[in-house]
């Protein structure tokens, strides 16, 4: 089974609480206005990968510890089957090592959608924020764009991990973005306040980089 990957890095931390791997699906059929992740909306068949190699990836990157992994895209529920290979093997290394971590995944989609269609991929995630990103809405709770994503437990991990944080508001004097530099990309993960990008841009511009190619915008 192969998954389509935009890119996968750990620790994470901007994400959910605690150290995570970070993995983003490549493909989205959302397409929300203003997304700041155009770049994983294309479907590309040559970011595709073995599922057993992207595991294997996992375990050896977190091979001291994880909190958690968080699942984003791009959209991870437009790859259902790989998605499930996914959940399924991360699920058997927790198990089979003993280990405690969540499983936090984001979706485009309404709830109502993925309990109707995906209700067994549901079943095997510690959380979800659903429902897409709607720039007109503010920015207010932690790890969500916009203020119609709720961040919901679904086990009983879930339950316990995610209480404190289900209102919890976003700090604005204490916003975090992890930047990261691959292969002559710079990559900003986290989730940037209205008119963040365009600041940073302007900023850059004022001290003579100029950005190229950059993923909210297409
Ligand atoms: S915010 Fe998420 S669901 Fe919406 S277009 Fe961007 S990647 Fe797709």
């Amino acid at each position: 089974m192969n998954i389509a990957i935009n890119k996968a890095h750990y620790p994470v931390t901007v994400l959910g609480p605690g150290k995570r791997l970070g993995i983003w699906l490549q493909g989205c059929s959302i397409r929300c206005k203003n997304c700041v992740s155009q770049d994983t909306w294309e479907n590309d068949a040559e970011r595709e990968m073995p599922v057993a190699q992207l595991l294997n990836w996992c375990r050896k990157t977190a091979a001291n510890g994880l909190d958690g992994v968080t699942i984003s895209g791009g959209e991870p529920f437009d790859q259902p089957q790989a998605l499930t290979a996914l959940l399924d093997g991360l699920i058997r290394w927790r198990t089979k090592a003993k280990l405690d971590f969540d499983i936090l995944c984001y979706s485009g989609y309404p709830l109502a959608t993925l309990k109707k269609n995906h209700a067994a991929i549901l079943a095997k995630l510690d959380a979800l924020i659903p429902e897409p990103y709607v720039d007109a809405k503010p920015l207010a709770h932690v790890w969500r764009g916009s203020t119609n994503q709720p961040l919901l437990p679904l086990s009983a991990r879930g339950r316990k991990v995610y209480a404190q944080y289900l209102n919890a508001a976003a700090d604005p004097a204490n916003k975090r973005i992890q930047t990261m530099l691959d292969d002559g990309r710079v990559w900003y993960v986290g989730i940037p306040g209205r008119g963040d990008m365009a600041a940073l841009e302007c900023s850059c511009k004022s001290r003579g980089v100029e950005l190229g190619g950059v993923s909210w915008r297409l």
